[in-house]
């Protein structure tokens, strides 16, 4: 089934791939449930959207909605503003998303700057009046104060509800402003899983900001799909003589224009790039790379073959593969001996989250659980050579203790609890102090790309030993502070216990 470009609205994750959002067993009955490389399907019925047995759980205890993965892209594009036509509730992440897009600036050596965002502010009377004047009245304030090359709307569970016309007055303004004005539909309660609203803002770009008929090809330039991430795609793919597009953070207009020019478009997680991928494939021509993620000596190796397959420079990425594995021997010998017989445990987005076990089993730590915030089953291109779960299981083995949550803290202590590990590495840090609680350290890991290519192997094994050198400091706090648990709970060693109960109950009714 192609990516349907026709209408404002984006298919949301579970409609086009089948996410889920609760599962726990072996990676490899995952793998095999999710009928991608493996189990059999191999999309032959055309479908993309399979159907994984997901335990549902009667009840959220927090989380982050697609909205907010808007604000976080939509909102991070230099010279565009972000309107988020919503309650002001709704724009309480911003105040964390413009301290990660300064640091993002400064990491990347930009100018740093706040982010240009503006809430509607829709209170009482406008969900029973409308909201239509405030927001037109919002894009006008956005031109009139920064002059936007583009203004994206985000959509909002409110909006939804009280059910705006908001294309109306997007295409009204766009004609008489003569920028894009990119209504992204991404209203919370739509999905189940946040990063719907990755698609959703990635839908908007490709329909309303990238050039439909580009006048040239630009046969060096790679997309890099990612978030806010050092810059160590420039090194790496300057081996091959390419230049990095970087999108969609920190991207500014004229970068998203020229997303259909390019030589080929890659990632460093096929949970954020998917959809823009395979639609630049599917509308432009530009070739989605099929190949393992970069992570670990087989992503890397096979990940750079196929950009050099795409691009046709195989000699200078054989000639630079060589080189690498040389180079980073001697210290990872050191790590692996200085890491033996240590455990760690994941918690990230899916495909990244099997890239970084793939490496921790490199550098010989043992890993027997994650967590995923979520899991799809297939990807957009449904082509197998992007299946990373199958990839980790081939490359590196198993996970016995393989969860899919969609961080859950009263989940989390069970599933921490049945592996011990020494450490664990997360993003979505939210769940961090819940294991600092339970003696346990966490490798924030804020910068995504510490774990690209083969240098990555050696930072993750810095980082993880830098991180265990402060481990007494967590014991110490584990020792003095109580969980808010009731005894009950914390006895529980399953923490899919309420999904499965409310499961039975619903059998019986
Ligand atoms: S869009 Fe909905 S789920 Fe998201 S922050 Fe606003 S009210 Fe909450």
């Amino acid at each position: 089934m192609p990516i349907n470009l026709k209408t404002a609205v984006v298919e949301s994750r579970e409609q086009r791939l089948g996410t889920i959002i609760g599962w726990e067993g072996k990676a490899s009955d995952l793998a095999r449930e999710s009928a991608y490389a493996r189990g059999g399907c191999e999309s032959k019925c055309g479908q993309k959207a399979r159907r994984v047995c997901e335990l549902q759980s009667p009840f959220t205890q927090g989380s982050v909605c697609s909205e907010q993965m808007v604000e976080c892209q939509a909102g991070n594009v230099r010279g565009a503003v972000l309107i988020q036509h919503s309650p002001i509730g709704c724009g309480t992440g911003q105040v964390i998303y413009n301290s990660i897009y300064r640091n993002g600036l400064a990491m990347r050596g930009l100018p740093v700057e706040n982010l240009h965002l503006i809430s509607t502010n829709l209170r009482e009377t406008d969900m029973v009046f409308g909201g239509v004047a405030k927001l037109e009245q919002s894009i006008r304030d956005a031109w009139d104060r920064h002059h936007p090359k583009a203004i994206f709307i985000a959509t909002s569970c409110a909006t939804a509800i009280i059910g705006d016309d908001i294309e109306s007055v997007a295409s009204q303004l766009e004609e008489e402003l003569g920028i894009p004005v990119i209504p992204l539909h991404c209203e919370g309660f739509k999905s189940k899983h946040w990063s719907t609203g990755f698609d959703a803002t990635q839908h908007g770009i490709i329909r309303q900001i990238v050039r439909k008929n580009p006048v040239r090809k630009q046969e060096d330039l790679v997309n890099v799909i990612n978030l806010w991430g050092s810059d160590v795609f420039t090194p790496i793919l300057a081996e091959l003589g390419l230049r990095v597009n970087y999108v969609v953070d920190l991207a500014t207009v004229e970068d998203l224009e020229q997303l259909s020019e390019a030589a080929a478009t890659v990632s460093f997680c096929y949970t954020l790039s998917s959809y823009m991928a395979a639609a630049l494939e599917q509308e432009f021509g530009v070739p989605d790379v099929k190949a393992p993620l970069p992570y670990g000596f087989a992503g890397t190796d096979a990940w750079l073959r196929e950009i050099a397959r795409v691009t046709h420079r195989e000699g200078a990425a054989e000639a630079y593969i060589a080189r690498e594995h040389q180079r980073v021997k001697p210290r990872l010998d050191e790590l692996r001996a200085l890491l033996k017989g240590k455990k760690g445990y994941i918690s990230t987005g899916s495909a990244y989250a099997h890239g970084l076990i793939g490496i921790l089993r490199e550098l010989g730590v043992e890993v027997d659980g994650s967590l995923v915030f979520h899991h799809d089953p297939v990807y957009d291109s449904q082509d197998p050579r992007q299946d990373t779960l199958a990839q980790l299981i081939d490359n590196y083995g198993d996970v016995p203790q393989f969860t899919v949550g969609n961080r859950q803290q009263y989940q989390f202590f069970a599933l921490l609890q049945r592996v011990k590990p020494d450490f664990i590495i997360i993003r979505h840090n939210g769940l961090a102090p819940l294991a600092s609680r339970m003696g346990i350290p966490a490798i924030p890991l804020g910068d995504e790309h510490i774990a690209v290519g083969y240098q990555g192997i050696l930072n993750l094994g810095e980082s993880i030993l830098d991180v265990l050198a402060h481990r007494k400091y967590h014991q110490d706090i584990a020792a003095h502070v109580a969980l808010p648990y009731k005894k009950w709970w914390l006895e529980q060693d399953d923490p899919f216990l309420l999904a499965k109960e409310n499961a039975v109950s619903s059998e019986r009714e």
